[in-house]
């Protein structure tokens, strides 16, 4: 379904992804995960053509990129601007707006869709608060309440799991074993090395490079943590991007 072909991203002459190729089958639930500045959001963020890059990724065959409105987003929270003025209700509609045209008023099927979502995830209450004033549970539930209304096949989530309370850990994990059992295919990011990435079907395990692809138990491996992460301090990446935020 997913096809990642010798893509490679620099920064200013850096190498931040390193002909990293990679393929995910439909219906998998799937752990991307490497330490902080791993290249982890450079991964997703090229695959959907929001970074330059080279080499190829397909989706059903066809270049991922000429796609977007099949595939949902959820973006880290740190890109994230807060102070934005927008309400829950319109964080979770945006992906509606972009399937309708941006300047045509969402249908009546559009707003209950967006309902239902935000239901899923009990946050319909809260749909009229200015997104920055939620917690960052309540947020990270919104942007997935965004993702599910888009009704994609493919949901690409970079750390989700990232600044939230229990009750919305378990919300999302209940969402995702439904999305998987409607088939749905799911690629997660996660920084953290511990007991929840045995939840995965397989892991991508990266550091530039793709250090390992295979089931968390073959990919949890001494010898890889060391690779991965035993490599002096990490740098992460601090800036916000509105781009994020509007695909
Ligand atoms: P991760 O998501 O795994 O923490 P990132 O993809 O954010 O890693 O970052 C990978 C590397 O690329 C880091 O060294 C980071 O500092 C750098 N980087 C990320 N985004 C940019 C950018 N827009 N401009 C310059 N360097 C960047
Ligand atoms: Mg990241």
């Amino acid at each position: 379904m997913l096809e990642v072909q010798n893509l490679s991203v620099n920064y200013r002459g850096v190498a931040a992804l390193d002909d990293v190729s990679l393929s995910v089958g439909a219906g998998e639930l799937v752990g991307l995960i490497g330490p902080n500045g791993a290249g982890k959001s450079t991964l997703i963020q090229a695959m959907l053509g929001l970074v330059p890059s080279r080499g190829q990724v397909l989706f059903r065959g066809l270049p991922l990129r000429r796609q977007r409105q099949a595939i949902a987003y959820v973006p880290q929270r740190s890109r994230i601007d807060w102070d934005y003025p927008i309400t829950a209700g319109q964080v979770a509609m945006m992906a509606q707006s972009a399937l309708a045209g941006w300047f045509r008023q969402p249908s009546s099927r559009a707003k209950q869709r967006v309902a239902v979502a935000l239901e899923r995830v009990d946050m319909l209450h809260l749909c009229d608060r200015p997104i920055g004033q939620l917690s960052g549970g309540q947020q990270q539930r919104v942007f997935l309440a965004r993702a599910l209304a888009q009704g994609a096949d493919l949901l690409l989530l970079d750390e989700p799991f990232t600044g939230i309370d229990k009750k919305t850990e378990a919300l999302m994990l209940g969402v995702f074993a439904e999305l998987q059992a409607e088939g749905k295919t799911l690629v997660v990011c996660n920084h953290e090395w511990g007991e929840a990435l045995h939840r995965y079907d397989r892991l991508l395990l990266l550091n530039r490079r793709l250090l390992a692809n295979d089931t968390p138990a073959a990919v949890m491996t001494f010898d890889n943590i060391q690779q991965a992460y035993g490599q002096g301090p990490q740098v992460s990446h601090t800036s916000s991007a509105y781009a994020d935020f509007f695909c």
